[in-house]
């Protein structure tokens, strides 16, 4: 069967699709099929979902959200999406530390990529996991926990341990935050004081279509508590109503802006959960690359704008912090993650990434690994230091790659 991604233009070919409605039941699927991978919202622009056999999803499985006050912990089902769990850990006081533009996603998916939000001292979503429950090769059950061994190499894993049934997170104590967009940052101003930007909030992205000299938009997500950082010494503007990072669409697909103060939920991600997220006709592509290097990149990227412009609807910067998990693109490193929202044509966007690609080599660039990329694989795994250890863990659990693809075999350097 033939079944595409959330936008439509990747299409994966596994020979059926399942959704169990009991673990037991997903255990028989496991333990009888010749290669199954797990789907999580189907966001990725990847094939690293795809499955020559069966594809399996988990958001059939009877919802679970126990909230743990007293351990600031939360066991969800891992096929819920982030604005699913987010009423249920505010109602118990509690918070995700980040979340991506969009709460859209599935857990499971999103850490199984080292999907981000920004900020300088934010990991990636799956910094915030403490155990994954999965079903491994045979239907076995199986639980990960934080500090066993191997945990650092199971979360961000590519869906290639099992699939997973339910995830343990770590929680903050609630927050709120205020969202403010400023216009018309100039580029230069933003690249010579590039961490004092980042730096201004909790959370900061800075939005360019790389068409004129600056970044349009600036959308600052301050937790209230905060210092206030006044930004306007950059020339930088406040816009004087809602804004939608894509030029042209509506800004009411998006969370609230003009610095009134909500819930963190309601504020981190860019998209509202019940609207559409980003122009949702489009390809995406976005490097990581380490933060010392950040402004260098962005200035290799400027240099290219005029391949860029002409196939891109906008450009996303934002900052994640360094984490310990093996294939996480900020693994070991403070990263600044380049993102770019491409027009949806497959064939006129690929030579652009190639050219990006070019521009970035120098700074050791990190696929997002949910996104469209070229990179020579063995480039890819040079860049993580525990690619061996990574590849090793795989290997041992599954070494016939029942859980495995052609992506994973193919970036993971593991021969057919
Ligand atoms: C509009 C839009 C905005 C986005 N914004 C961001 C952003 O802000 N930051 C960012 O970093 N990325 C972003 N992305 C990319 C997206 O977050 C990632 O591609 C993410 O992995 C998608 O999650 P998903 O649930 O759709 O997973 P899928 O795309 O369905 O799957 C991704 C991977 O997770 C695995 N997987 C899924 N479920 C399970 C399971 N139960 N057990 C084991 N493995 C599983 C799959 O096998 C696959 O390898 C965005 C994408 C879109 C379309």
């Amino acid at each position: 069967m033939a079944l595409a991604n959330w936008a439509g233009n990747v299409t994966f070919t596994p020979d059926r699709l399942v959704s169990p409605t009991s673990v037991d039941e997903l255990c028989g699927v496991v333990a009888s099929a010749s290669r199954v991978r797990a789907l999580g919202t189907g966001h990725s622009f990847s094939a690293v979902a795809d499955s020559a056999d069966v594809l399996v999803s988990v958001a059939g499985l009877p919802r679970v959200v126990d909230v743990d006050p007293a351990a600031a912990t939360a066991r969800v089902s891992a096929g819920l999406r982030w604005g699913e769990i987010a009423p249920d850990l505010q109602a118990s006081g509690l918070a995700v530390h980040t979340l991506g533009s969009l709460p859209h996603i599935s857990v499971a998916g999103s850490v199984a990529t080292g999907t981000h939000g920004s900020g300088d001292r934010n990991g990636c979503l799956a910094t915030a996991v403490t155990a994954l429950e999965l079903v491994s090769v045979g239907g076995e059950r199986r639980t990960v926990r934080r500090g066993d061994e191997g945990f650092d190499g199971s979360v961000v894993a590519l869906g290639a341990l099992g699939v997973v049934t339910h995830v343990t997170l770590a929680l903050v104590p609630s927050y709120d935050v205020d969202q403010t967009v400023l216009e018309d940052l100039p580029l230069d101003a933003a690249l010579e004081h590039l961490d004092t930007v980042l730096g201004s909030a909790m959370s900061v992205s800075l939005f360019t279509t790389w068409r004129g000299r600056g970044f349009e938009q600036v959308w600052i997500k301050h937790r209230v508590g905060d210092p206030d950082v006044d930004l306007s010494w950059t020339g930088a503007t406040r816009a004087d109503g809602p804004r939608h990072p894509v030029p042209g669409a509506d800004p009411v697909h998006c969370t609230t802006q003009g610095g009134v103060v909500g819930a963190w939920f309601e504020r981190v991600p860019h998209f509202r959960l019940d609207f559409t997220p980003s122009s949702g006709a489009e390809l995406q592509t976005e490097y990581l690359v380490p933060r010392e290097h950040g402004a260098a990149a962005l200035r290799a990227v400027d240099a290219v704008r005029d391949l860029v412009a002409p196939v891109l609807q906008v450009s996303e910067i934002r900052s994640v912090a360094a984490d310990g998990l093996w294939l996480s693109p900020a693994y070991g490193r403070d990263s600044l993650a380049i993102h770019f929202t491409w027009v949806a044509d497959t064939a006129r966007v690929l030579p652009v990434v190639a050219a990006v690609e070019d521009s970035l080599a120098p700074f050791d660039p990190r696929p997002h690994w949910g996104k469209v990329f070229a990179t020579d694989p063995a480039r890819v795994a040079e860049s993580y230091p525990r690619m061996d250890d990574a590849r090793r863990l795989l290997l041992e659990h599954d070494p016939d790659g029942v859980l495995r693809n052609d992506f994973v075999d193919r970036h993971l350097l593991i021969a057919p």
